[in-house]
């Protein structure tokens, strides 16, 4: 054997190790995705050479291996790459990654982030109480390399016995960190880290199952074959117009075996201002969209880094689903530096730019299609819409109103179609809308015989994208189908005498105010047209917005429930009322008030029980 030349690694301080394990002890697991990498770098680089004509020596299969010895309780990571020189090992390994190390200490000593990239491979040292790393270039007449280091800035090189360029790197896993010798964990990490790797990853073999032959002549053969952990070409990394739908669909069901298909997708593919690939799919979103939230995974040049996408894509998206690869999102760094950071700026603007573009796409290419699937859509669209105000602008052309009778118009055409009937005293367009079709569905059934049209707004952020349209779209007011009585919802001129007199409207409110009792609405009696029911009930528009708002804020706080209670003094049937005499008087009264709280869902518990046991009474005394 011949001699090791002693050499030191050159830092200042020299418990640099200590300070490696003990700060990166919560991302340990790291070391294998850095190591792996690096593996495949190198190999990545000697590919470089051999197209440039640089290397003429025999490219074999690119392969990065990982070995696991329980025995010696060691984990091998071996390439067939470029390999190192005795000057490069100097250089690479006892200078450069170690002040690199440093230098990320340094940066980040005081703050919670836990390296992502950067510190490389002394990230070994995290696990390991000995490394060797034997090499050898891919240059001619290069000598193998033997690099021994036991955790102290001690280094040992010699010169090694590798026959083949490419390198080896042996980690002797320490007591501390003995889960890495196990081989579901290994595993586990490279299927987490790894698994769309530019180069194969083989862990170990595996067997496969065939069937040869037929009926009784049917033989199974096992075989023992390369575990190949990763896809070396995920769909990512082709061209749009290689894949097929079918492509698409089945990476997606690669990575969320679990769920529906998605509804459809993008393709990101950029090179300049910045570099950036990937897939983004419309899921289908289940009940429950906080599940379907944060899916996205991060990838740098096919290495996994993290679904912690928040801070990359504009937060509506973060409902979308797939990959993202850049090497350009600073990985290392702090969430405030993030968003802050140019690079991470133009990607979240070139996302929702394409996102937007999709949509428009689809709207204008395939109306139809684009209709059946807006329920799936709208949820995005509208957060998108009160969230960024750059894809507000886009998506007006492309939201939809959608119709109680399953028709959908963009504002601009709804504005046109209603025109007509539904624009009040003061020239503005009132959209009327319901957010319950059910609760509402008397109301509604009224406001069409009118002729006036009434849209569904029936998901909780509505209320904010409402609020957003009616800012931005000029001349154009919403109201619940239940803010006014129908006379008011749409204000006009017009003025309607009362049939009762003065005295007789007094006698009516005395009646109905013994009638609601200590209820939390306020009463009115109002000559109406005869097209109104005799009793309604309003919520008015400003009012309940803010406390919806309010409750929206305060996750629930003060919820009283206040409407107005308005009496049709025109109706016959108040008419009639005034005529009766006694209790039927007032049992008369309190029917047409419960009918109206019946027509807006709210006739509930016992008052229900109560309003069919006197109905029935009633029709069985006649
Ligand atoms: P980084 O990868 O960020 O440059 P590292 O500490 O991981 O930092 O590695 C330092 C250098 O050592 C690399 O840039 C590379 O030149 C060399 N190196 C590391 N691993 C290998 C390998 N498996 N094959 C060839 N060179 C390597």
């Amino acid at each position: 054997m011949s001699k090791a030349k002693k050499g030191n690694i050159e830092v200042q301080s020299d418990n640099i190790f200590d300070i490696i394990k003990r700060f990166l002890y919560s991302d340990q697991e790291i070391f294998l995705r850095e190591l792996v990498s690096n593996a495949v770098d190198a190999i990545q680089k000697l590919n470089t050479l051999s197209r440039k004509g640089d290397f003429k020596g025999e490219v074999e299969e690119p392969l990065v291996e990982i070995i696991l010895d329980e025995k010696k309780k060691s984990l091998t990571i071996r390439d067939n790459g470029i390999g190192m020189t005795e000057e490069e090992v100097k250089k690479y390994l006892n200078q450069i990654a170690v002040s690199g190390a440093r230098e990320f200490m340094d940066k980040h000593k005081d703050s919670n982030i836990i390296g992502n990239f950067g510190l490389g491979f002394y990230s070994s040292f995290m696990v390991s109480d000995k490394v060797e790393v034997r090499t050898k270039s891919y240059k001619k007449d290069s000598k193998p390399v033997l690099w021994t280091c036991e955790g102290n800035p001690e280094t040992l090189i010699s010169v090694g016995k590798k026959k083949e360029h490419g390198t080896e790197i042996t980690l002797f896993i320490s007591e501390e960190s003995k889960e890495f010798l196990q081989k579901s964990r290994i595993e586990g990490l490279l299927k987490k880290y790894d698994l769309f790797l530019p180069v194969k990853i083989k862990f170990g073999t595996k067997t496969l199952t065939e069937y040869e032959g037929e009926g009784d002549d049917k033989k199974e053969i096992k075989k023992e074959v390369d575990n190949i952990i990763n896809e070396v070409a995920p769909i990512w990394t082709k061209k749009a117009s290689d894949l097929k739908d079918e492509d698409y669909l089945s990476f997606y069901n690669y990575l969320y075996p679990m769920s529906q298909p998605p509804m459809f997708w993008i393709h990101l593919n950029i090179d300049f201002p910045f570099n950036l690939r990937g897939v983004l799919y419309f899921p289908k979103l289940t009940s429950n969209i906080e599940l379907d939230r944060n899916k996205i995974q991060l990838y740098s040049n096919q290495v996994y880094v993290t679904d912690e996408v928040k801070d990359i894509v504009p937060e509506f998206l973060t409902l979308l689903h797939g990959v993202i690869d850049s090497p350009d999102i600073p990985l290392n760094v702090s969430r405030s530096y993030l968003q802050s950071d140019s690079n991470v700026r133009q990607i979240t603007g070139y996302i929702t730019k394409k996102v937007a573009e999709k949509l428009k796409e689809l709207f204008f290419d395939d109306r139809k299609a684009y209709e059946e699937k807006w329920n799936d859509i709208a949820l995005f669209v509208k957060y998108g819409m009160i969230t960024e105000e750059k894809f507000y602008k886009k998506a007006e052309k492309f939201f939809l109103l959608k119709g109680t009778d399953n028709t959908y118009h963009t504002i601009e055409e709804y504005k046109e179609k209603v025109k007509d009937l539904q624009t009040n005293k003061d020239g503005k367009i009132v959209i009327l809308y319901t957010n319950h079709i059910d609760e509402h569905t008397h109301k509604v059934s009224l406001a069409k015989d009118r002729g006036y049209d009434v849209v569904v707004f029936d998901h909780p952020i509505d209320n904010h994208v409402i609020q957003k349209l009616e800012q931005h779209v000029e001349g154009i007011q919403f109201s619940r189908i239940d803010a006014e009585t129908l006379d008011k919802l749409i204000e006009k001129d017009e003025k309607i005498e009362s049939i009762l007199s003065e005295k007789e409207e007094e006698k009516v409110k005395k009646l109905f105010l013994e009638v609601i009792g200590d209820s939390q609405g306020s009463l009115q009696v109002a000559p109406m047209s005869s097209k109104e029911p005799p009793v309604t009930i309003t919520r008015s528009e400003g009012m309940r917005r803010m406390q919806e708002m309010q409750m929206m804020q305060s996750m629930g706080g003060m919820s009283f429930d206040f409407y107005n209670v308005v009496v049709n003094s025109n109706h016959p049937l108040i008419t009639k009322v005034l005529k009766k005499i006694g209790d039927s008087k007032k049992d008369f009264a309190k029917y047409l008030y419960d009918l109206a709280l019946l027509s807006h869902g709210m006739l509930k518990g016992d008052a229900m029980t109560d309003f069919i046991n006197n109905s029935i009474e009633y029709m069985s005394g006649e």
